[in-house]
């Protein structure tokens, strides 16, 4: 049992109230008021946080505005603007080590996975976007249509203005750089509000964006509740854009609140990514890879592989074949370096991903491996749960779990499979695994999904988009195609 201990620096910072971050000042909450945050391995009180009230969340919109509207970030040359944001990678590197204890602490990852993974990610997040910066460039066009008028048009991209960014709480370092880093190579000022669950690696992430050289105003930082702190974000009048990545309910609810000044909204949402193996694949590599899919972050990935296809003549193998996998995991402590899988982010989650589990069985799936809640730890365990001979009637295959929970079904043609994976209100993600690369390229084709893997599952890269079709979101997040999310396009044409 290798037992992380935390480091003398992270204990201090656990002992002080984790504040908010106003017009380049830490303040508690206005009225004092915090809220406790939990360790999802052990369920113990490890921090408390402040929690923004409307009054704070207001004082931060105004600080981004005049921020914005003073061009203290904007007025900045796109070199200077790079160097701050690449200094920002720089620092985050340099403060790996406490970054990933803290994302080990709230969010549940693996100390070592934060360290050799989301941490380094999302320093290059910012190194990508400081690139950006000196490359953000309009066009120029040509009359198609005014006869004998000589005329120079061009098109310029101009920041977008305020950003509200929230994030969720299954990544808050990663899904926070994917949003911040292009909002301000785009020149935008930005008000963060991190899930109330997992305050701590974004909080820190804003004293090195201070530390990196970002002027006061241009990032703040206020945690609160979704319901109350995120919706009043989403509403207001000095906001010109909201990104919100979070489930598709409450993603529909940020389509309301934005409604009233008609600010421009980008959600990456939910998922129920289908994971299709054909019988030619490389069955040993399609099970690890199915497994991997699903079990990894204990399910809590937007683009987890939580429907499985399998073509029927190797549905038995490949469907044994992950159960014996998840039947195998270490779950424990995201504390423990001998864990395989750690814990859901909340009791109140646990019991609603045990539910979906028991809702399957009475639906009539059978059960192959998992189910049960483990109360070893203290924490939120349950067993990597695969569920077979499921049918698209039942809640667990429309639904998405969110959780260490496979269901499983048969295929035979490649049309029913594409048919089937199709039949979701979601559209994030999918992966096929064939060694037929004709049959991958069109099957790949005919899937209504915003990221297609083939033979592999679930690799991110800050160069590739990455968002949903249907009601998996609107927009992309990664790429120039997340920066143009920040920016408004305007076009200029001269009478010569
Ligand atoms: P959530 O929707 O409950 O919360 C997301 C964020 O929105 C949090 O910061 C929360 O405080 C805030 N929020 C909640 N209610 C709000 C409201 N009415 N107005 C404004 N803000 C509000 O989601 P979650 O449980 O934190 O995250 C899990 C969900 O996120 C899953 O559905 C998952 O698929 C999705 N997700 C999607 C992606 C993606 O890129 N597509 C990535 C990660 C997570």
């Amino acid at each position: 049992m290798a037992e992380y201990a935390i480091t003398a620096r992270v204990a201090r910072r656990l002992g002080e109230v984790q504040r908010l971050l106003i017009n380049g000042q830490w303040h508690a909450a206005s009225d004092g008021r915090t809220e406790n945050i939990f360790n999802p391995s052990s369920g113990e009180i490890i921090t408390t946080a402040a929690s923004a009230t409307r009054e704070d969340a207001d004082r931060a919109v105004a600080a981004a505005r005049a921020s914005f509207d003073g061009h203290c970030w904007t007025g900045l040359t796109p070199a200077q603007r790079a160097r701050v944001l690449w200094r920002a990678a720089d620092l985050i590197d340099a403060n790996a080590q406490e970054i990933a204890e803290l994302e080990m602490l709230d969010a549940g990852k693996f100390y070592l996975g934060a360290l050799n993974g989301e941490v380094p990610f999302a320093a290059e997040c910012f190194r990508y976007y400081a690139g950006w910066c000196t490359k953000i460039e309009g066009d120029t066009k040509q009359l198609s249509t005014v006869p004998d008028q000589a005329f120079h048009i061009y098109t310029q991209r101009e920041p977008i203005g305020v950003a509200v960014l929230i994030v969720p709480w299954n990544g808050p370092l990663v899904q926070a750089a994917w949003k911040i880093a292009p909002a301000l190579a785009a020149g935008c000022s930005v008000v963060v509000k991190p899930a109330s669950h997992t305050p701590l690696s974004v909080t820190r992430l804003g004293e090195l964006l201070m530390e990196a050289g970002v002027p006061d105003g241009v990032v703040n930082i206020v945690s609160g509740g979704g319901s109350t702190i995120g919706r009043f974000l989403a509403e207001h009048r000095d906001v010109d854009k909201v990104s919100f990545t979070g489930s598709t309910e409450v993603g529909k609810q940020i389509i309301d609140a934005a409604k009233g000044n008609v600010k421009k909204v980008s959600l990456e949402l939910g998922g129920k990514s289908p994971v299709i193996v054909f019988d030619d694949a490389d069955i040993d590599l399609a099970i690890a890879g199915a497994a991997q899919a699903i079990f990894s972050s204990a399910g809590q990935v937007c683009v987890a592989g939580s429907r499985l296809y399998v073509q029927d003549s190797v549905y038995d193998k490949v469907v044994e074949g992950v159960a014996e996998i998840a039947a195998n995991l270490k779950v424990g402590p995201a504390t423990n370096s001998a864990m395989e899988m750690g814990p859901l982010i909340s009791r109140q989650h646990l019991h609603e991903v045990h539910r979906m589990v028991e809702t399957g069985r009475a639906e009539g799936a059978r059960l192959a491996t998992g189910g049960n809640l483990l109360t070893d730890f203290g924490g939120y365990f349950i067993e990597p749960t695969v569920l077979a001979d499921t049918s698209h009637c039942m809640s667990v295959v429309k639904d998405e779990i969110f959780g260490p929970v496979l269901v499983a079904m048969p295929f035979g043609s490649k049309d029913d499979v594409v048919a089937r994976a199709n039949d979701s209100v979601y559209g994030l993600a999918a992966s096929i695994w064939t060694r037929d690369i004709s049959k991958a390229h069109r099957t790949a084709a005919a899937i209504r999904a915003g990221l297609v893997w083939i033979n592999c599952h679930g690799i991110p890269d800050m160069a590739v988009p990455f968002g949903g079709y249907k009601q998996s979101g609107w927009g992309r997040e990664n790429g120039y195609e997340a920066l143009l999310q920040y920016t408004e396009l305007k076009s200029v044409m001269v009478r010569l």
